[in-house]
């Protein structure tokens, strides 16, 4: 078996907009970053594997409906899945700073797992978020990190706004 290539992706800010109050728990919500599907079908053709890994503390604070989170959650993987994009797995951490979780980003409790039960090229994986936490992630597991910003981290192995720039990135890696 060939190893996979996986891209992490974060939710809010990556795939989705970000709201001004920072919750989103009603489909009304629910918005795709322009060219996200487009971009992951394209990656999908190049043979990548998606997995979610979102911080979503605002469930253990109580300021999201967890109802509310998981019909945001079907709805976006329904609205996938009818363009063909598919998640291999989808990790939510609810937890708080203070309650010292182990999966946490940047902490790699959420993928841990994932990543010894499958044989994933760690060279062509990729982590991408909007948060200095998503670069993180992808520091403490060895991989390659693409911000999602309009202003450069140098941090990041790249940074851009733009989903058509992170998916012609990524392909310029393949080989
Ligand atoms: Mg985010
Ligand atoms: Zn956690």
């Amino acid at each position: 078996m060939d190893k996979i290539k996986v891209i992490f992706l974060d939710r809010d800010g990556t795939i989705i907009e970000e709201t001004e109050s920072g919750v989103i728990d009603s489909i009304a919500d629910l918005r795709f970053l322009p060219k996200v599907v487009e971009s992951l079908q394209k990656l999908k053709f190049d043979g990548y594997h998606f997995v979610m890994v979102t911080n979503q503390p605002g469930l253990g604070k109580g300021r999201v409906n967890p109802e509310g989170f998981e019909e945001v959650q079907k709805q976006l993987i329904k609205l996938f899945a009818m363009d063909k994009v598919f998640f291999d797995e989808i990790f939510v951490c609810p937890h708080l700073e203070e309650e010292q979780c182990n999966c946490k980003k940047p902490k790699i409790g959420m993928v841990k797992e994932y990543i010894e039960k499958n044989d994933i090229a760690l060279d062509r994986s990729f982590v991408i978020g909007d948060r200095s936490t998503d670069v993180g992630l992808a520091k403490n597991l060895g991989i390659k990190s693409i911000r999602m910003s309009a202003a450069n981290d140098p941090d990041a192995d790249f940074t851009t706004n733009s989903w058509k720039e992170v998916a012609d990135f990524i392909l310029d890696y393949s080989f």
